[in-house]
């Protein structure tokens, strides 16, 4: 039996929390998880890594983007996520669900050159199980063989780890988990 009763209540649940979060603990979370991030090896390795405009409090790590890496974001197109290489400055459209979108006519990235993927969530556990918005877009992304093999990370405040999410058989795991207080490498 599929877990999106279970998942729906939670979604609810924990966007709500995040949303209650001053914007002073806000800023000063994300800007914590933006140092995590800056000290972890596989971050500071990659050349090209993919990311996300925050909505509804998440995490933000707008600051990264101006940092010595190649930045891509996701523009939803149906079902699935195209991405494009975009620089501070290159202009924003406000696409589906109100999330900031690269112009289509920005470069598209191939998986081939994409070495880690950012990813937002609603929350995650220590097994790596990431609970999302209930599209399921990073699902099948992930299920595809060209990006399946490129290391993600999900961004997260503290208060949204937990020690087991419900789970679909299509849910797809992380590499690792960067919150404020730690980036869990998950083992598989
Ligand atoms: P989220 O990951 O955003 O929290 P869910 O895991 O609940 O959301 O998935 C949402 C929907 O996405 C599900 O109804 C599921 O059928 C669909 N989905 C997930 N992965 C795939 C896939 N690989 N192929 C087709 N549909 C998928
Ligand atoms: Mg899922």
């Amino acid at each position: 039996m599929s877990q999106g009763h279970l998942k729906n209540e939670l979604r609810k649940k924990i966007i709500q929390q995040r949303q209650s979060i001053s914007e002073k603990d806000w800023h000063e979370k994300s800007t914590k998880i933006c140092q995590n991030l800056q000290q972890y090896p596989l971050f500071k390795e990659a050349k090209t890594i993919l990311a996300y405009f925050p909505i509804r409090q998440e995490p933000d790590i707008t600051t990264l983007f101006l940092t010595e890496h190649n930045w891509g974001f996701s523009r939803c197109v149906r079902k699935s996520l195209i991405w494009h290489s975009w620089q501070p400055n290159d202009p924003l459209i406000t696409g589906k669900y109100g999330i900031l979108e690269p112009s289509p006519n920005a470069p598209i990235l191939t998986p081939e050159t994409v070495d880690l993927i950012l990813i937002p969530a609603v929350a995650c556990d220590y097994k790596g199980y990431r609970l999302g918005y209930g599209g399921g877009f990073y699902d099948r992304l992930l299920n595809s063989p060209q990006w399946c093999s490129i290391p993600t990370i999900g961004i997260i405040f503290e208060f949204a780890l937990f020690s087991q999410l419900p789970c679909d058989p299509w849910d797809q795991k992380l590499k690792a988990i960067c919150t404020e207080d730690k980036i869990l490498s998950i083992y598989t």
